[in-house]
């Protein structure tokens, strides 16, 4: 995947600070089928400082992430706040390494798609539970027990045991004591 709006194009600039703006939304997670996030409202400022023969991308996004209760499937957005450094030069490609990109000599664009999104998705913590750490949010205890009982059933499956409508609502109950 290669989206222009990502590129950058190095090559005609002077030497000096430039300044680019790009969106990461819904869009830019549209085509990652890998990515966990699938919806986002980011505005990534990039100053680009170009040297004689070394690029150096300080980004610096900013805006919302959706992301989904863990345990009961709610959406909400977390705010994020990141600021990241990329160092972009010319020599063997091999030697790239987290934060310094080495492109083949002659090569006078980088596509900073990749790292905006190892970025959100490094600050997004991989276990998400927003309803917790939110007071204003309570988690969906319907949708829990409905997803509950699902389980339930499921893991029954083998056993012809029918689940007691009794032991459900305690199941209820219990959640809503949380
Ligand atoms: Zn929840």
């Amino acid at each position: 995947m290669r989206k222009k709006a990502y590129v950058i194009q190095f090559g005609g600039l002077k030497v000096g600070s430039h300044s680019f703006e790009m969106e990461v939304n819904d869009e830019f997670f549209e085509d990652l089928d890998y990515s966990e996030i699938t919806k986002a409202d980011v505005k990534a400022e990039i100053e680009v400082l170009k040297q004689n023969n070394v690029l150096t991308l300080h980004f610096h996004l900013t805006g919302t992430v959706e992301t989904i209760c863990d345990r009961c499937g709610i959406e909400s957005s977390l705010p994020i706040d990141i600021t990241e450094k990329l160092v972009v030069k010319h020599g063997d490609v091999k030697e790239s390494t987290e934060d310094i990109v080495v492109l083949p000599h002659g090569e006078n664009e980088v596509d900073v798609s990749h790292f905006l999104y190892e970025f959100i998705t490094i600050a997004v913590p991989p276990k998400r539970i927003p309803c917790e750490e939110d007071d204003a949010i309570e988690c969906d205890y319907d949708a829990l027990a409905k997803l509950d009982s699902i389980g339930t059933e499921e893991e029954r499956e083998d056993s012809s045991e029918d689940i007691n409508p009794i032991w459900k609502d305690l199941k209820k109950l219990k959640f809503k004591e949380n």
